[in-house]
């Protein structure tokens, strides 16, 4: 049985269309897939659609990537197993995208002080209709020929301090589980231990997130050494947080695969526990 609850399409930051994500999922065997793109849900409701025609046994769980700030770290959020139609969640989810549309139009203007044209156009053009990130404008520095690589495009430009470095506003941790307990759903923690903090911080965050509702925390996320999802798994008991995996998948790689080395640590709560999945991933 194979479980990724954390991916992402072209809805966001994905590479993959809707239909290309599921049918990679099928080709990766796997049984339980939660797309959650940034701040949008609409690559949900079209892969529902897609499942429905296909006759795939694929189980599709929905989710969302929600942004927050938290004493200056930008913080994700998971929310899964929510409803994706819910009218204010939608609502909710327009205004993180235009904070980031906002956001993007910023980022622009600065990376054309720095003798770059018309980057909101060519990062709008490579995001084909999703929503324009970071990420996107990495690409576009990467196709130009003016960084080695996306990491480059972050250090010299995009990252945190940086010539084209714009601050987000997003909303607050508790606002996040608040949105996605009105919507239905359960709030985990994304990739604890991709924040660049120390433990210090690492369990405050955790213990603001458990007392805000939260409920469960990424323990097995893309690529984490063992030794970290030991540890992961030992917070996640320390503050009785569910445990959640995912691969954060955003396109076919030689280190991200969606599925892939995801199992969970024997002793952990698994966020899908009380979740009505098929007879065929009974836990
Ligand atoms: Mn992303
Ligand atoms: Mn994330
Ligand atoms: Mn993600």
């Amino acid at each position: 049985m194979k479980i990724d609850l954390h991916s992402h399409t072209r809805h966001s930051d994905g590479h993959l269309s809707v239909t290309e994500l599921l049918e990679r999922a099928a080709t990766m065997q796997v049984d339980v897939l939660a797309i959650t793109d940034h701040d949008t849900l609409a690559g949900v409701s079209e892969a529902q659609d897609y499942l429905s025609q296909s006759g795939s046994k694929l189980q599709l769980i929905s989710g969302v990537e929600i942004s927050t700030r938290w004493h200056g770290f930008d913080i994700h959020v998971l929310g899964l197993h929510l409803d994706h139609k819910d009218p204010q969640l939608l609502v909710r989810m327009e205004q993180q995208q235009e904070r980031r549309r906002q956001r993007a139009l910023k980022i622009a203007e600065k990376l054309e002080k720095c003798g770059y044209q018309e980057m909101y156009a060519k990062a709008e053009e490579l995001a084909d209709g999703g929503q324009v990130t970071r990420a996107h404008f990495a690409r576009v520095l990467y196709q130009l020929g003016q960084v080695k690589d996306m990491q480059q495009a972050f250090t010299r430009y995009l990252g945190k301090g940086k010539r084209a470095y714009v601050a987000p506003q997003w909303i607050t941790l508790a606002e996040a589980v608040e949105w996605i307990h009105d919507a239905g759903g359960e709030a985990v923690l994304a990739h604890p231990a991709n924040y660049d903090m120390t433990m210090k911080w690492l369990k405050r965050l955790l213990g603001e997130f458990a007392t805000a509702g939260g409920d469960g925390m990424e323990v097995v996320h893309g690529n984490l050494a063992k030794d970290k999802q030991r540890t992961l798994a030992m917070l996640a008991k320390e503050y009785q947080l569910k445990a959640s995996v995912g691969s954060d998948f955003h396109f076919p790689s030689r280190w991200t695969e969606l599925g892939r080395n995801l199992s969970l640590p024997e002793g952990l709560t698994p966020i899908w526990q009380e979740w009505r999945l098929g007879p065929q991933v009974a836990v």
